[in-house]
């Protein structure tokens, strides 16, 4: 047990807390009220923050697989990058992967995280067949679809406030090889990034990003990545070589001119309208997992990211408002991304709702507070909300008003004894 100054990826905010590291499960204490479950930190904002928690880093071994099926059941700290680690040479994938690998088993349950192929199949939970989870009063409850299903649907997206996910059981994809074969289309502006979008859905993975300081006609200008994985190849895990960031950089290299500088060359790198490539897995999926600790980029003060979906029946109309809103501000993003997003599962937390969303990250300065709230109320305006795992600031009323079920998930804590035992800053933030 020691204490230390910590965050989440944002670097925003920092508390200072006791931290237990357990090597086995069985040693996890909680009599200590209050704590919370962290994985490897990758969540951006306060969602796995608290004076007390419980990391799960050592908690991290394979248990069994079962190669018929492709079910592999692991421990809840055990990283993504693990298991692509061992399975890949083996011709297995993760079915759902976000953009970095760096995350738990148990961080990506917690938040229920999404990847590129939602409109296809679902987020991760639609993945997991089943948790072993240590509840409030000490005890191991076991939860799927089928087997207290109403704990299974809270803690999937749950945000660790169920309690601590020591085991689940995930499926995986099996694959041919590491390559991808990926597609890239230029759209000129939103509407017709919406509709490459559309024309493609048929496609397994579809990612694009966005310029979002570009104004006028160009709102909206994207490339927008598809993906399948190839049949042919090999199933090597060599990729390239990993970068660092050595020291926080200083934020006046970020202001509205570099930024604007780095979207417009990402954009013109692009020359055709469509073009092919060949691309290993790793920089498809995880660009950003090649420059370790890029979180130093925005500085010591870090960095806030702000992730949204709008319904498919607002999407344009709403895009478009609060692309204009940012493109105004003067405040950017070096890389937007959006997404499409496919139907709503039945986790009572989970974010993705079917339509578009869009995450952008600005550095922290004091005004930044004042635009977020008013991008706020345009994503109510048009149905959608914010994800909780990059969220560090949403008001409770916002989160009360886009997440309907949180009663209902309030009702499963107190019956699983959780109330009083896991909290983080954000659960405290959001009245939950
Ligand atoms: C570069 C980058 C790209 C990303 N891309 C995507 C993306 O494409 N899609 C997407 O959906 N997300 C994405 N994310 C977010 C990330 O996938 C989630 O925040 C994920 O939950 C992080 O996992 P973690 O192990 O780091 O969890 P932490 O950040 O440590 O914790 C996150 C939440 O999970 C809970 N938790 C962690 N472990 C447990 C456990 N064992 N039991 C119970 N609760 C637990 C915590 O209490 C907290 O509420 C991205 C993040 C980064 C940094």
């Amino acid at each position: 047990m020691s204490n230390q100054l910590i965050s989440g990826w944002g670097r925003y905010p920092v508390v200072d807390a006791e931290i237990a590291v357990p090597a086995r499960f069985e040693n996890i204490d909680l009599t200590a009220l209050n704590s919370i479950a962290r994985g490897m930190g990758r969540s951006y904002g306060d969602s796995a923050l608290a004076t007390q928690i419980i990391s799960t880093q050592q908690l991290d071994n394979l248990i069994a697989f079962n190669g018929q099926s492709g079910e592999l059941r692991c421990a809840g700290g055990t990283t993504l990058e693990e298991i692509l680690k061992v399975f890949v040479p083996r011709g297995w994938f993760l079915s759902v992967t976000p953009g970095t690998k760096f995350v738990s088993v148990g961080g990506a349950i917690a938040s229920d995280v999404h990847g590129k192929n939602h409109h296809k199949i679902g987020s991760f939970c639609d993945h997991v067949t089943s948790i072993e989870l240590l509840i409030g009063s000490g005890e191991m409850v076991s939860c799927s679809p089928q087997q207290n299903s109403d704990l299974f649907r809270a803690t999937c997206g749950g945000m660790g406030l169920t309690g601590i996910i020591v085991s689940a059981t995930i499926k995986l994809l099996p694959i041919q090889s590491t390559t991808i074969r990926q597609q890239t289309l230029k759209a000129a502006n939103l509407k017709e990034v919406f509709q490459l979008f559309e024309a493609n859905r048929s496609a397994t993975y579809s990612v694009a990003w966005i310029d979002c300081l570009a104004s006028g006609n160009a709102l909206g200008r994207s490339l927008l990545y598809l993906g399948e994985h190839d049949e042919s190849g090999t199933l090597d895990m060599q990729s390239g070589h990993s970068k660092s960031i050595p020291f926080d950089m200083p934020t006046t290299l970020l202001n509205r001119f570099t930024i604007q500088a780095f979207n417009t060359l990402y954009y013109h790198k692009v020359c055709e309208t469509v073009s092919q490539q060949q691309v290993h897995y790793e920089p498809y999926f995880y660009p950003l997992d090649s420059i370790h600790h890029w979180n130093r980029l925005y500085g010591r003060r870090g960095f806030l990211q702000y992730q949204f979906v709008l319904p498919k029946t607002a999407g344009l109309e709403g895009m478009t408002k609060i692309l204009q809103r940012i493109s105004a501000s003067k405040k950017g993003s070096f890389l937007a991304v959006l997404k499409e997003l496919g139907a709503q599962n039945k986790n009572l937390l989970s974010f993705p709702i079917e339509g578009y969303t869009l995450a952008l990250d600005f550095k922290w300065e004091p005004d930044l507070l004042q635009l977020l709230n008013e991008l706020d109320q345009i994503v109510l305006e048009y149905g959608g909300r914010i994800y909780l795992t990059k969220d560090a600031r949403m008001s409770e009323a916002t989160f009360k008003q886009s997440y309907p079920s949180w009663e209902q998930f309030m009702e499963i804590r107190h019956k699983y004894g959780a109330t009083e035992h896991f909290n983080s800053l954000q659960s405290e933030r959001l009245g939950l």
